[in-house]
């Protein structure tokens, strides 16, 4: 793999890091006030007396000729890896481009669900240092992010999904994450409403039961990265669409493709240069990566989400079942969240379907038929970049510069912390860190996949 490191290095001129340092005095202050202001209650309240206009939550600001750092894609991977190159490693000429508005991908339109429990164990250490940072992002990012720590549990309705369940629970402990399979008694206890007789189609003969798992609220996770970055100086530019990225000296047509490099990017508001570039765009990864002659074994895929109105809290865990192709979970306000597998067939579409409605219901009324009057709010969808293994495409490519951290499937918002950590890292230090090694593009090349189907295809 091409390293990213002399380029990145030559083009951060000891100019440029005094210019962020002293932008970072600036901006930040001593003793732990290097942190955005906290929202409380006090403030709402005296904002609301004075009629006072609230700060924006992050600045808009002109869009430069050049940066240290380009990432494209505004949701929470592109902001993630922003916040930690500012945070952790001083650099902070650094441009976010979303092509519509932030978290306006996948990131504002999953279901939220975190969890560590995996089947390999790269996914597993992997996942388990995301919930590491979720636990303390509140702290980490002033923002309240409500994390709804309520445990999670994958139901087995077959012998062969009871092994599997076996075998992620041992993988599971010997990492020390916290998942046991459990009997349909002890199901039944932790979520009433789920019907364990063993009359039904698919009846529950267990679950994998991993109490660490739970929720956060997704927007606040946007937006409290983004704000984060922003007062470290970082610039977020919304509506700004990459139609190209400049490259020199590679195999391809324009210089572009394995061996050459990146020198920008190309957007409807002009030309900006850049030593690095990282595409973060999930869905569209293909369409970015092409861009710059890196072709990616990705496919997208729609996946579809509903929400019915709000009833008293009656489920207090998450729910999935991969045999019924169905999850669920109940928000602090009392909505049911369904989410399901991908739809089968390649699209960018985020069209919603009737077929999707259907299927759900049916499915979901075989694990709780106690709820067949309740009435859906909405659906929608959002889209997923699908590997081979069901795992992500992180790290360097063969163009020196470009950046992958994409192929985040239907579990790419559990992921956000620890990607934007590792990359800004891969982008600091110029080396791929541990963690994400297994997940190099030339895995396939090599046959090396990293399996994860049998614990992500429908478990979110
Ligand atoms: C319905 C649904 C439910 C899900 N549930 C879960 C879940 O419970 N748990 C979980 O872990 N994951 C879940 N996921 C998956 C998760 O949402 C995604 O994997 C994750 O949000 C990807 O984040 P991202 O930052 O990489 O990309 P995104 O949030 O998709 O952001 C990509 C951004 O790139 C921008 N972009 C694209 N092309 C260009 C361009 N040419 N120029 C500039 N900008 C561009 C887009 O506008 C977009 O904002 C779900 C997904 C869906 C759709």
């Amino acid at each position: 793999m091409v390293s990213g490191m002399a380029t990145f290095r030559a083009a951060l001129s000891s100019a440029s890091l005094g210019s962020v340092r002293s932008s970072l005095g600036a901006r930040v202050g001593s003793g732990g006030a290097d942190k955005p202001p906290r929202y409380s209650a006090a403030g709402l309240f005296i904002k609301g007396a004075r009629r006072e206009e609230w700060p924006r939550v992050w600045r808009e600001v002109d869009l430069a000729r050049s940066y240290d750092a380009i990432i494209i894609g505004g949701g929470v991977h592109g902001l993630a890896t922003a916040y930690y190159l500012a945070t952790n490693h001083g650099i902070t000429n650094v441009a976010v481009l979303d092509k519509a508005y932030l978290g306006s991908g996948g990131s504002g339109r999953n279901t939220a669900i975190v969890r560590s429990n995996y089947l390999t164990p790269e996914g597993v250490a992997f996942y388990d240092r995301s919930l590491t940072l979720y636990n303390s992002m509140s702290t980490d990012l002033n923002l309240n992010v409500m994390f709804s720590e309520r445990g999670h549990m994958t139901l087995a309705h077959t012998d062969g999904a009871l092994r599997t369940m076996n075998w992620r629970a041992e993988v599971n402990k010997l990492q020390n994450i916290d998942s046991s399979v459990i009997d349909p008694a002890e199901v039944k206890k932790l979520a009433p409403s789920l019907d364990v007789s063993g009359d039904t189609r698919y009846p529950i003969l267990g679950a994998l039961y991993h109490p660490p798992g739970g929720t956060i609220r997704h927007d606040a996770v946007v937006w409290g990265y983004a704000r984060g970055a922003d007062h470290r100086g970082v610039q977020m530019h919304q509506r700004t669409e990459v139609f190209d990225i400049l490259c020199e000296g590679g195999d391809g047509p324009d210089g572009k493709g394995p061996g050459g490099r990146v020198t920008g990017v190309r957007t409807n508001r002009g030309d900006i240069s850049a030593p690095i570039v990282v595409n973060c765009t999930a869905g569209w990864a293909t369409t970015i990566s092409d861009m710059a002659g890196v072709r990616l074994p990705i496919t997208t895929h729609p996946l579809q989400a509903a929400v019915t109105e709000p009833v008293k809290v009656f489920l207090p865990t998450v729910v999935v079942s991969g045999s019924l192709h169905v999850y669920v979970s109940q928000t602090d306000r009392g909505e049911l969240v369904f989410g399901a597998s991908v739809d089968p067939y390649a699209t960018y579409s985020m069209k919603g379907s009737l077929e999707f409605t259907e299927e759900l219901a049916g499915h979901v009324l075989e694990l709780m038929p106690g709820i067949g009057r309740m009435r859906l709010l909405r659906q929608w969808a959002g889209l997923c970049d699908m590997t081979p293994d069901y795992s992500p495409v992180m790290g360097f490519t063969p163009v020196d510069g470009f950046l992958c951290d994409v192929g985040w499937g239907t579990y790419g918002f559990k992921a956000g912390p620890v990607s934007g950590e590792q990359m800004a890292e891969a982008i600091a230090t110029g080396r791929t860190p541990k963690l994400i090694e297994p997940f190099a593009l030339s895995r396939f090349a090599a046959g090396d996949l990293v399996g994860e189907k049998g614990a992500a295809a429908v478990g979110h």
